[in-house]
């Protein structure tokens, strides 16, 4: 290979690290049950509702820690979340009807997002905390609640369309939760129906990964709350919605020089980075950079339960610039997350088998084939550039005078867009028919979000796997039940 590898490669912390080093248990498993093969480590989901809450106690804050249910359709990652003392965000029937199966109780889960009506009436039916997205939505709750005589529905008031006092932070437009900007005559209809309704608390989500957007919403949150108790309405917690991240790629320098080099691919200045010249949103015009950079920035230094922290230390303009968490302890408020993606950081990985390994027409690069759709590794499609791992058919294998390899990954479908990344991924080494190629860290959102049975090609399985007394256990994820005590059988 003429140039310098580019690498991205994954970060991987225990128990994942040690699964991707168990390559006699990886191929067992895909030669038993077909690949693509999703592997699920569902202690991992309870070592990071614990980084949360080390978070809340640094803060001396209570409230909840919601894992947003969209994020992974596993039912071992949520069985085993039921086993800790976290709660689960729904936004779906039938996810409230799996997390009530998982052994939620209604005191730990919230209903979000738009809801249809029988969502809404078993969320209502029920008593979960409903996180309110609309005023058409509390007086369809309203009529649930008076029309069948339930208890009084706990709710959220999901409000977007935050406004910074100082200086201007954009605040994106969002199709979700009330404007801000209206929330006077929202608080009288909540007033009104309070034979109905009990207001707990005000939540906001916004999908961005600024710092700064996020405090924006959080003070505003706060003057609501403010406003409330003015109206002798006490609700009590703010629930500061997801995007806390995760990093995927380890090192920084990795990812700063992947794209520099793809920027520079693009101008023309050093030789294509993508199938075809793809851009992932820059593109070259007359000699100059248009367009911005559509991809997930893939190494985070700050992500997960290190972002809520230093969101919670943002000052507060409008507070006199106090930092957002000593607000939230000053009025014991409880402070809610609804952490989707970073609550399953490191809890997955999607395993794929090699089919073929050929030299692409210009013959510079290989072309590896994989028996998985690029739906199955949706890492692309969510704008994460990573690398896959190679697991080795046979561990004392590998050649002499074998080094890095760019390659193309091509998808199993017969369709020429079916590649797993329009990136040249660089590897360590040449891969062979029979080895596995593993994307670490899927679970948030790869796995189930894109999967389909196109061209009649299954879905991939999922398994749970966990570590007992030093060797690994597994079961398909439908089987898995946290029934052993935590921490194993030791
Ligand atoms: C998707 C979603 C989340 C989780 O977002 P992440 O980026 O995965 O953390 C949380 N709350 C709501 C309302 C959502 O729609």
């Amino acid at each position: 290979m003429g140039e310098e590898p580019l690498y991205l490669e994954p970060r991987l912390e225990e128990p994942l690290r040690s699964l991707l080093e168990s390559p006699g248990l990886l191929h067992t498993l895909t030669n038993a049950l077909g690949s693509p093969l999703n592997v699920l480590l569902p202690d991992r989901i309870a070592a990071n509702v614990e980084r949360f809450r080390s978070v809340y106690r640094a803060h001396h804050l209570s409230g909840q820690v919601w894992f947003a249910h969209k994020a992974s359709g596993s039912r071992a990652l949520l069985r085993r979340l039921a086993a800790t003392d976290a709660g689960v965000d729904v936004a779906s029937l039938t996810e409230l009807q799996h997390a009530l199966g998982a052994g939620f109780t209604p005191d730990r889960i919230v209903a979000t997002g738009p809801k249809n009506p029988p969502f809404l009436w078993l969320a209502a039916r029920t008593s979960v905390t409903v996180a309110v997205d609309s005023r058409a939505e509390l007086e369809h709750l309203v009529s649930l609640v008076r029309g069948h005589a339930l208890s009084r529905a706990r709710i959220l008031l999901r409000l977007s369309g935050f406004e910074s006092t100082g200086v201007r932070v954009l605040s994106r437009r969002s199709r979700f939760g009330s404007p801000v900007a209206n929330v006077g005559p929202l608080l009288d209809e909540v007033e009104r129906y309070g034979d109905a309704v009990e207001l707990v608390g005000v939540a906001y989500h916004l999908d961005t990964t600024g710092l700064d957007e996020k405090a924006v919403a959080l003070e505003g949150c706060l003057r609501v709350l403010e406003e409330c108790r003015g109206r002798g309405l006490r609700p009590a917690a703010v629930d500061v919605g997801g995007g806390f991240g995760v990093s995927y790629v380890d090192e920084r320098e990795q990812w700063e020089r992947y794209t520099t080099a793809l920027t520079d691919a693009v101008l023309g200045t050093r030789p294509p980075l993508t199938w075809g010249g793809h851009g992932y949103g820059l593109r070259n015009e007359g000699g100059t950079l248009r367009g911005t950079l559509g991809l997930y920035p893939a190494h985070r230094p700050v992500a997960g339960a290190g972002y809520l922290d230093e969101l919670l230390s943002r000052p507060a303009a409008s507070f006199g610039g106090r930092p957002l968490a000593a607000l939230l302890l000053e009025h014991l408020y409880d402070l809610h997350a609804e952490p989707g993606r970073a609550l399953v950081d490191q809890c997955g990985v999607t395993v794929a088998k090699v089919l073929e390994v050929r030299a692409d027409d210009a013959g510079a690069q290989l072309l590896v084939r994989l028996a998985a759709k690029a739906d199955d590794v949706a890492l692309e499609d969510h704008g994460v550039l990573v690398d896959p791992v190679v697991v080795p058919r046979d561990p004392a294998g590998g050649r002499a005078g074998d080094g890095p390899v760019a390659v193309h990954l091509a998808g199993s479908l017969c369709l020429e867009t079916d590649l797993i990344t329009r990136r040249t991924v660089f590897l360590p080494r040449r891969p062979e028919p029979g080895d596995l190629l593993a994307f670490a860290n899927t679970a948030g959102y790869c796995m189930d979000f894109r999967a389909t049975r196109a061209q009649q090609q299954p879905a991939a399985r999922k398994v749970a796997a966990w570590q007992e007394g030093g060797s690994w256990q597994w079961c398909l994820d439908d089987e898995y039940w946290p029934t052993v005590p935590v921490g194993g059988t030791q």
